[in-house]
């Protein structure tokens, strides 16, 4: 089990668990693209500073590996590594079924094939008879081990602020009423303001600040409801956010290999997964084995820090770029490359998913930029 991920899944249980007080409910979010360092101008972020103030507050969580989103998900809410959970990818491909997993709405990716390696909290909740309601979070829709949530709000791309304030509404009042024992709710723009404009970017400054609104709400409504004493509230991020420097830094495949001589290849930018033909598999990973700013595994070698290479769905050769760089086939076949602007970098200033200790020898707090995220508890009473 995930160090971090099993902590925080402790604390979730001990709250559950009625360790302090047996008829607190829980509410959880799921701010997706958090980065450890954003909320470091509390002074002017009343929302969140009122949290901390009545809680605890961590320095920084380090995501599982690959620091990615589904795979962090999946991480925090069963307290597994990806390598035991299976969701090891954002971008996944089962070579029996042929079956892929995509980031998103894909039809396939709520097979319960990717979700059943683990049980999610939400599970472990329904199947002792509590009650669960999810606001867009990531397979609340997916029938996973043969349960669902009580309720599920399907995700959608990108909820808007109007989206997070109902549904916070919406769950203070389902679990007043006692309709509900938990609520988790996904917010997932601070994560794309990152991607589109960077971690130091005005726009990202502009999102924190609108979430910090929201959070103000939240603590009015809290108060308003009367509800300080009955619930206990708690904020985690899924990964980090690294500078991509206007898509300079990109490792080109077809420079190096043949591509035709892939089977599959699945995401593209830190962290990618490759099939080769088994003919060509010795020539493919020598010649990506010369490849500067990027290390490239055969499925054995992966370092077993990464807690990665035993997941089913991990290809037998898997790329690792260095911290900023991206890894794609072609810059010319990248979607997003021109962003309609006829300019090179017009669209992602950040990116994700990188070794998730890649100082891992060093003191630096510096380098916990490169991935990590926050995790913080609001306990409405002091009983911690
Ligand atoms: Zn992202």
């Amino acid at each position: 089990m995930t160090r971090v991920a099993l902590n925080i899944l402790t604390v979730i249980i001990l709250l559950l668990s009625g360790c302090c007080d047996a008829n607190r409910k829980l509410l959880v979010f799921l701010i997706d693209g958090f980065r450890y360092d954003y909320m470091d101008d509390l002074q002017n972020l009343a929302g969140f500073r009122e949290i901390v103030d009545n809680g605890v507050k961590v320095d920084y969580l380090t995501p599982d590996f690959p620091s990615l989103s589904y795979p962090n998900y999946y991480s925090l809410m069963t307290g597994r590594y990806c390598e035991v959970h299976q969701m090891t990818g954002n971008y996944m491909w089962d070579k029996d079924t042929m079956k892929e997993f995509l980031i998103g709405t894909n039809p396939d990716s709520r097979l319960p094939m990717w979700w059943d390696g683990s049980e999610p909290l939400w599970v472990t909740m329904q199947k002792l008879g509590k009650r669960v309601y999810m606001y867009y979070w990531p397979g609340c829709e997916v029938t996973i081990l043969g349960v669902r949530p009580t309720f599920c709000e399907e995700y959608v791309y990108n909820p808007s602020e109007k989206n997070l304030i109902d549904s916070m509404e919406s769950a203070l009042n389902m679990l007043k009423s006692d309709k509900a024992d938990m609520a988790g709710i996904y917010y997932e723009k601070i994560d794309v303001e990152g991607h589109h404009f960077g971690p130091h970017s005005p726009e990202i400054q502009h999102a924190i600040r609108s979430l910090d609104q929201a959070f103000q709400t939240l603590n009015q409504k809290i108060k308003e409801k009367n509800m300080r004493d009955d619930i206990n509230v708690v904020l985690f991020s899924d990964h980090g956010m690294t500078d991509l420097q206007w898509m300079e830094k990109v490792i080109e495949l077809d420079n190096y290999i043949d591509m035709t001589h892939i089977i599959k290849m699945m995401d593209r930018g830190p962290v990618v997964s490759l099939w080769p033909k088994q003919d060509k598999f010795e020539e493919i990973y020598q010649n990506l084995s010369t490849v500067d700013n990027m290390n490239v595994y055969k499925k054995q070698e992966i370092p077993d820090r990464f807690h990665y290479k035993n997941g089913r769905f991990v290809s037998t050769l898997t790329l690792v770029a260095e911290p900023g760089w991206f890894i794609t086939e072609n810059k010319a076949k990248l979607p997003f490359w021109k962003n309609g602007t006829e300019e090179a970098g017009g669209w992602q200033h950040g990116w994700h998913g990188y070794d998730n200790e890649p100082f891992l020898h060093t003191e630096s707090l510096q380098s916990l930029q490169i991935s990590s995220c926050m995790l913080m508890l609001l306990f409405t009473t002091h009983f911690l």
